[in-house]
């Protein structure tokens, strides 16, 4: 499979380059040259398999000519055998026709796992005996910073910094990433807020000097390889409700639009998909672009459900390039616009095309827990606030009665126990596998809110290999 950018001008790269690179060298994302087929025979066939053979059969055109099946297969063991769940992404019922995916059986309790498990492995395989080291950094305000901890500790080849605002992320969510004590992960508490470590991070990615010494690789840049993973759920999902005989529904708490875009992708391979939910919170960009063509950067308003707490959604580029039918200079001219004025209106045939796979929802924070109450009373299930964005959303869709309709429930309970428990009166306890995450001894560095003084930390931490 090749890879190509959606702004049309970066060279086209196979997948291994693809997964390495991120972003493409013009600005664009990578996506698959083409989206590749399941006959309903095909999908049927899915019906008896593991998650892991699951993964195989779907991702196994995408990594064509760079891994083998039996490769993939090795790779997927290892990623999906660190989930505490048989089935890895099990499916709940709440009644006769709403469904939870339950995606938060990793490590790190949060959906991102799923893919950033498998994207460890990738890295360490594409790395493995030549050369070249790659140096990951990032900021996190909490749940991506710990998932790409756990995907590459103890990983060779690769080192990881990772910055947080110190005394800004919950108790939870620092010992996460600052207990993980393997001698290539190294946790930065900075004296300043998430948007002071942000802009540190995209000024040591634009730092000459640094990016002479080492090889910068960005967690949270748009890989491909992470959506390409997301795809699989849909699939296990949709087949054990019918498919590819019966149309399924699927509601997505949705921020920087990876996920949902997966969903798309299941849809263009032969899944029949009657509807892709796209659920926001009050930050509604999303929203806005889907019922009114209007896509303009605001403020971000801080929520319940930070993991959506965006301004603008990276992976929107790519739903928009498939739109204008795959016409790189046209996005590169709309990003172009974008980029300078912070807004731009999505032209009618492109949100007509849109329309018919996608709907959107805005739910705010009294939608949110009713919809939290409503798992818990009703179907049993005490839920994490981005799940009942989504939750609540999928309750407010209409669609024909015999369709079922799948929530994607992106996080545990316990990694957001202060909303759950004002939302829902319970507080979720850890599960026991992290039951002795207060136990453990934390390493981490402090260091001032300066520039200079993370640059110089990093570059030599780096050099000591
Ligand atoms: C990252 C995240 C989301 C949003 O996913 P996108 O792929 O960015 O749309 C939703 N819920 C949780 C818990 C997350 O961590």
């Amino acid at each position: 499979m090749d890879y190509i950018s959606t702004r049309g001008s970066a060279p086209t790269l196979d997948f291994r380059a693809a997964t390495l690179a991120g972003l493409a060298s013009d600005g664009g994302l990578y996506v698959p040259a083409a989206w590749p087929r399941l006959g309903t025979d095909d999908i049927r066939a899915l019906a008896g398999l593991d998650y892991v053979e699951t993964a195989v059969r779907i991702m196994a055109p995408f990594v064509a000519g760079v891994l083998s099946e039996d490769e993939l297969r090795a790779l997927c063991r290892a990623a999906y055998g660190r989930f505490s769940h048989d089935a890895v992404t099990p499916l709940v019922q709440l009644d006769h026709r709403h469904w939870l995916l339950e995606l938060f059986h990793g490590p790190t309790l949060a959906f991102k796992d799923v893919a950033l498990q498998l994207l460890g492995q990738l890295f360490e395989t594409f790395l493995a005996g030549g050369d070249r080291d790659i140096t990951i950094v990032g900021a996190t305000s909490g749940d991506t910073g710990s998932a790409a901890i756990e995907a590459v500790a103890g990983r060779e080849h690769i080192r990881i910094f990772m910055l947080h605002p110190e005394g800004r992320v919950s108790d939870v969510q620092r010992r996460q990433m600052t207990t993980v004590l393997a001698p290539n992960v190294h946790n930065i508490a900075i004296d300043g807020s998430f948007d002071d470590a942000q802009a540190m991070v995209k000024r040591l990615f634009g730092d000459e000097e640094a990016r002479n010494r080492v090889t910068l690789s960005a967690v949270n840049s748009i890989n491909w390889a992470r959506l390409m993973a997301q795809i699989v759920y849909y699939f296990y999902a949709g087949v054990r409700l019918g498919a590819p005989d019966r149309e399924i529904a699927f509601s997505v708490p949705t921020g920087n639009f990876g996920d949902v875009f997966a969903g798309y992708v299941a849809a263009q391979m032969g899944l029949p998909v009657a509807k892709l939910v796209v659920a926001t919170n009050v930050n509604d960009i999303l929203h806005r672009a889907l019922t009114r063509g209007d896509y303009s950067a605001g403020h971000v308003t801080p929520t319940a459900t930070p993991s959506m707490d965006i301004q603008v959604s990276s992976n929107f580029e790519r739903l928009l390039f498939d739109l204008s039918g795959r016409d790189g200079g046209a996005i590169r001219r709309m990003m172009a616009e974008f980029d300078a004025s912070r807004a731009m209106s999505i032209p009618e045939d492109m949100l007509a095309g849109a329309r018919r796979l996608f709907s959107s929802a805005r739910i705010d924070g009294d939608e949110m827990a009713l919809a939290l109450r409503w798992a818990q009373e009703r179907g049993g299930q005490l839920i994490d606030p981005h799940s009942a964005v989504g939750l609540a959303a999928a309750r407010a869709l209409e669609i024909d009665a015999d369709v079922p309709v799948v929530t994607l429930a992106t996080a545990h309970p316990a990694k957001f126990p202060d909303a759950v428990e004002r939302a829902s009166g319970v507080r979720p306890p850890l599960p026991a596998r992290l039951g002795n995450l207060f136990d453990r001894e934390e390493r981490y560095e402090k260091l001032p809110g300066d520039y200079d003084a993370v640059k110089a930390y990093i570059l030599a931490e780096a050099a000591r290999g």
